[in-house]
């Protein structure tokens, strides 16, 4: 599902590129990098380690939890999240079967030699709200007496569509201590909405954002997306005023992608520069609207309103060393393996996993997965740090590995600099965070990317996946 990026064979190691004439073009939106390696790199583990020895001797002080739902009303055309459509007789129920007995077996794993706390927990999908009210009280109580997770004193974060935020699961959500409630709107035009394969009339939309924002959860995300077939700036424009009118203390601004199997994947040409440059385009209008509005940027996608504490993780992005995934569609992440279940898109397979999930009695092992080497920690550390606007602390770089990321990927960095994608600190007073390292730094202060080079995010990011991630993301056939 993923397109290598177009550059140069690299360097060997220790050494930096040097380049006679300017740096080839690269087109912008190459891969959403939310999480490295990304699931197409997992492989079946054949020996299946046991989550016991996994976790033995990992710090367990200050864990995440997330815990997959796998099912929606429909299947946007963008989507290509581990989701169904529907969930026929008493699927839900055995679902969460399922994930009770799941969590008992984890918790189990994880042991009692030493503290296991929980500091944050996400549900996520899927739309987690699909459940109802009842069973969102169960899926709570897995959260909370089946994991440990103390929900009302750690941030809780769900997400939700328009129909499915109904009030009384949103109620169960509020006093279950949710606080962060994340929309999925898309667009406020309903044309758009329809072009993207997400249907949905404008004033359902803001009936649930009045809903949520009747609960008194302290934090409302609404994702946007742009890039939609017919958009312009004037109507990308009235849908982020749209979402402003609520106040939201989040906001995400998404790229429009055309992945393999889904909805979209027939209709619009991926590789189409036009396309690009309205995207491009619509990032920026997007961007410098928010912030002229009080916004700050956290990431290419994520906006906060600059009066709001951040609770909990800044990007909820699952990113962290230290997450346990529960649900046939989430990740774990331990600092030598990250493991899941099988992945597909195409609803057949979706649906065989689900049920070989749901009939699964014997949680204590990771079927699929992919080691992480020492190389693979430096890349994720990189890139995980790099594309928050914050960008990254070399203090913190060289305490965990005792180098900079300026010894272990100098010809990158030297590529991303040539572009212009750094920092280096002429930025001025746009930058809300302070100053930064220039690329060429000696690895103390902060390296991180320049405006534009937060514009290309979906380049930077593929640009420092390892040739073996990318061969084996390569070699994954959608299914
Ligand atoms: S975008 Fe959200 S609501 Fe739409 S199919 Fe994907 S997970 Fe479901």
């Amino acid at each position: 599902m993923t397109t290598a990026p177009a550059r140069a064979a690299d360097p060997a190691p220790g050494t930096t590129a040097v380049r006679a004439t300017a740096p080839a073009a690269v087109r912008p939106y190459q891969d959403y990098v939310y999480a490295y390696p990304h699931k197409t790199a997992y492989r079946p583990l054949p020996d299946r380690p046991a989550l016991r020895d996994l976790w033995r001797a990992e710090p367990k002080d200050a864990l995440a939890l997330y815990l997959h739902i796998p099912f929606c009303e429909v299947r946007c055309g963008f989507c290509n999240l581990f989701t169904r459509v529907g969930a026929p007789g008493d699927l839900t129920t055995r679902y969460l079967d399922a994930l009770d007995r799941q969590a008992r077996a984890v918790r189990e794993a994880l042991g009692d030699d030493g503290p296991v706390r929980f500091a944050a927990a996400a549900f996520g999908g899927g739309t987690p709200t699909f459940l109802e009210a009842a069973e969102l009280e169960r899926l709570c109580d897995i959260a909370e007496h089946g994991m440990g997770a103390p929900l009302g004193r750690v941030p809780l974060s769900v997400e939700a569509s328009p129909a499915t935020a109904t009030a009384d699961r949103l109620a169960v959500l509020a006093a279950r201590g949710a606080t962060r409630i994340s929309l999925g709107v898309q667009s406020f035009d309903e044309r758009e909405a329809r072009a993207a394969v997400r249907p949905q009339h404008r004033r359902d939309v803001d009936a649930a954002l009045g809903r949520i924002r009747d609960t008194g959860v302290p934090v409302l995300n609404i994702d946007l997306i742009y890039g939609i077939d017919g958009q312009t700036p004037a109507s990308w424009r009235a849908s982020l005023d749209a979402a402003l009118a609520w106040r939201p203390e989040e906001l995400y601004l998404y790229p429009l992608y055309v992945r393999p199997l889904t909805g979209l994947s027939g209709r619009t040409a991926v590789d189409d520069p036009a396309w690009d440059a309205q995207r491009l385009g619509l990032y920026r209008q997007g961007r410098d609207h928010l912030l002229e509005r009080g916004y700050r940027q956290v990431s290419m996608r994520m906006f906060q309103r600059a009066d709001v504490t951040a609770q909990g993780p800044v990007d909820h992005a699952c990113q962290s060393d230290g997450m346990v995934g529960l649900g046939c569609g989430a990740r774990s992440y331990t600092s030598g393996l990250h493991y899941s279940f099988d992945y597909a898109v195409g609803m057949p397979q979706v649906r065989a996993i689900i049920d070989e999930y749901t009939a699964t009695r014997d949680f204590t092992t990771a079927p699929h997965g992919r080691r992480i080497d020492a190389d693979e920690a430096r890349r994720r550390h990189l890139l995980q740090s790099l594309l928050q606007a914050e960008g990254l602390h070399a203090a913190d770089y060289r305490a965990r590995f005792g180098t900079t990321p300026q010894d272990d990927f100098p010809a990158e960095l030297a590529d991303f600099a040539e572009r212009g994608w750094l920092d280096d600190g002429q930025d001025g007073p746009d930058r809300q965070d302070g100053p930064a390292t220039s690329a060429g730094g000696s690895g103390h202060g902060r390296l991180r990317l320049s405006p534009e080079g937060l514009a290309h995010s979906d380049a930077v990011g593929p640009a420092l996946f390892s040739a073996r991630v990318r061969a084996d993301m390569a070699a994954h056939q959608a299914r």
